[in-house]
């Protein structure tokens, strides 16, 4: 205000000094007092210039740069600058928290889905798009009704009670392969909502093998013990001859054997499901393995045939792989074992290592029993998949050898591969890569002590 008053006086001041000085001598002090009120007007005129300059400025979006000088209007151009600069950094920086923010629900695996107060699609991520088919130029303020057609869906958001989730089929399901979807809706801000969506269809799989297996592990467990209790009772209640009491008990402990392989099974299962994978650097003697095998084999035989089976195993003397000992055996003595169960007696059963030129090897069991068609072949290494129920009951079997078998093979990098031709017999074979393989010096074997896991 100071410089605004200094300059109207200097202006006038110096007007005035100019009008002394060219006027004629008797007119001086009025010629004088008229130049300083030329002066006030001229300083009046720049003044409102100045404004102006200021309001154009303004008006053109404060783009430019501006020359006020010092003053009133000097002033108030600097500071509606900085006010300017001030709210622009402002914006900038929360524009980019917005991007930031934007980008971390992009990178959510959960589908996000912002709703206005109408229900229109205000934003969406990636992951909703693919969860609803949504498509981001298109789809864009349109109501979620007319997009997500599943009446469930539609129900839910009338109803507007979003205590709890849905699920709903996902886009792309269909019979052969369905896929769910999980919905549940937050609202917040004034009448907005929040939709957040998620695949569940894994889930859901992973309960519904649970409650299969909780099933199946019951009934497997229920059947021997009704046995088992209705010979209890019987030998409780009746005297019976001694003949017919052995007969009984005999009866009894093949029940009660049954159920121990079952949890023997299960132990094995869930120990290789829980336990580190086998190390590549102990390696386990095939040699030491495939005797242990046909020891067990020759006694199993006995058991079951009388020694019927024309048994040979072909070794690789030498030979290792790198794993479990314990888990190697544990596949090796299922698949033999089914073999001999499940083949005629006097029937060949060849159990042979290979080593291939390229450096990997294989177990093989090939027998000459029944066969497997082809439409079980993919299903035989879930748990409690039998071809045959009663055989494989009769027979000791738990229907959880080759679940244990396919197991080991994973965890040793193997893979396991059935081909079977029905009336003529099976070949099962365990391909083990040539990094778990390899061919040990004489006498550099490590012997490893083989016992059932
Ligand atoms: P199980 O204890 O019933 O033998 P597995 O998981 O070992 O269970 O085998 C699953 C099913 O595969 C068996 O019930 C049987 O029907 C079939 N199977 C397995 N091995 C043979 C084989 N060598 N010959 C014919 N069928 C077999």
């Amino acid at each position: 205000m100071l410089w605004r008053l200094t300059t109207l006086v200097l202006c006038q001041a110096c007007a005035a000094g100019l009008g002394w000085f060219v006027a004629q001598d008797g007119d001086k002090s009025i010629v004088a007092l008229s130049c300083a009120l030329a002066g006030s007007l001229l300083w009046f005129v720049m003044d409102c210039m100045r404004g102006l300059r200021l309001l154009r400025w303004l008006r053109e979006g404060a783009a430019t740069d501006l020359s006020l000088g010092n003053g009133l209007w000097g002033e108030a151009y600097d500071r509606v600058r900085r006010m300017l600069r001030n709210g622009h950094r402002l914006t900038v920086e929360s524009d980019s928290r917005l991007e930031d923010f934007l980008a971390a629900l992009q990178a959510s695996p959960n589908g996000v889905v912002l709703l206005d107060s109408d229900t229109r699609i205000e934003w969406f991520n990636q992951t909703a798009a693919e969860h609803f088919g949504f498509d981001a130029r298109r789809d864009m303020l349109q109501h979620i009704g007319n997009l997500v057609r599943d009446p469930g869906f539609v129900a839910y958001l009338a109803a507007r009670n979003f205590l709890h989730d849905i699920t709903m089929p996902g886009r792309e399901s269909n019979a052969s392969k369905p896929v769910k979807i999980s919905v549940h809706v937050h609202p917040y801000g004034e009448g907005r909502v929040l939709l957040l969506s998620r695949d569940i269809t894994a889930v859901e799989q992973a309960e519904a093998m649970r409650r299969d297996f909780v099933a199946n592990v019951s009934h497997e467990i229920r059947t021997p013990l009704t046995v088992l209790a209705g010979f209890v009772e019987t030998l409780q209640t009746l005297s019976l001859e001694e003949q017919e009491r052995q007969r009984y008990l005999a009866l009894m402990s093949q029940q009660a054997q049954r159920m121990q392989s079952l949890v023997s099974d299960l132990l094995t299962l869930s120990r290789l499901e829980g336990s580190p994978l086998p190390s590549t650097h102990d390696w386990v003697s095939v040699d030491l393995l495939m005797r242990q095998c046909e020891q067990d084999a020759q006694g199993l035989s006995q058991i079951l045939s009388g020694q019927l089976h024309d048994l040979v195993f072909k070794r690789a003397p030498g030979c290792e792989i790198a794993g479990s000992s314990t888990e190697l055996y544990s596949a090796l003595s299922n698949l033999i074992s089914n073999a001999i169960r499940y083949t005629p007696v006097g029937r060949r059963i060849e159990v042979e290592f290979s080593l291939r030129p390229e450096g990997n090897a294989a177990f093989q069991v090939r027998d000459q029993g029944p066969g497997i068609a082809l439409e079980h072949i993919p299903r035989l290494t879930e748990r409690f998949y039998r071809v045959d129920r009663s055989r494989s009951r009769d027979t000791g079997g738990t229907g959880l050898g080759l679940a244990i078998v396919k197991h080991v093979s994973q965890r040793h990098g193997a893979e396991l591969s059935i081909e079977s031709v029905p009336g003529k017999g099976s070949i099962f074979t365990i391909g083990f890569p040539a990094h778990r393989v390899r061919q040990a010096l004489v006498g550099s074997t490590v012997e490893s002590t083989v016992s059932s896991v």
